[in-house]
């Protein structure tokens, strides 16, 4: 019973002994190194034509636990369905990945970001032109 109770009291004193060793970073001109599994503000990829990834077939709206995406698709003069509403409200999202491991065409992915706060509530809700990440060739 004392036993943790002196390792504690160990770590407690050897930090207070070490003044040195800075454990906080100056946020935000210092920033930490993101793991790789961090999973952060989705973007809307595109094919190496630059076009639009995702083909609006709703799996991403369908997996999501927070039901925060919403969808309408339409075909464009090609033929090809796309997506011309996708939103999501980012304040519901839990940020699980599920609507990325959903996709069956790989068009959306949680990125690094995670600098999205912001005071007014109409900024949260994401539309697919926020989310969609530039054209290569522009
Ligand atoms: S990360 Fe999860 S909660 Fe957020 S939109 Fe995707 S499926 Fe929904
Ligand atoms: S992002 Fe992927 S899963 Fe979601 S509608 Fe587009 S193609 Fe379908």
């Amino acid at each position: 019973m004392i036993k943790p109770l002196i390792k504690g009291l160990y770590v407690t004193i050897s930090h207070f002994f070490n003044p040195f060793k800075v454990v906080t970073v100056q946020y935000p001109d210092e920033k930490l190194t993101i793991s790789p599994r961090f999973r952060g503000l989705h973007e809307h990829l595109r094919d190496n034509g630059d076009k639009e990834k995702c083909v609006a077939c709703g799996l991403c709206a369908k997996a999501c636990p927070s039901d925060c995406i919403r969808i309408e698709g339409i075909e464009d003069e090609n033929g090809v369905r796309k997506a011309s509403v996708y939103e999501i409200e980012m304040l519901r999202c839990i940020f699980c990945g599920f609507c990325e491991e959903a996709c069956p065409v790989d068009a959306i992915h949680l990125s690094n970001e995670y600098e999205i706060a912001a005071t007014k509530l109409d900024f949260h809700l994401y539309s697919k032109e926020r989310l969609l990440v530039p054209k290569r060739n522009s």
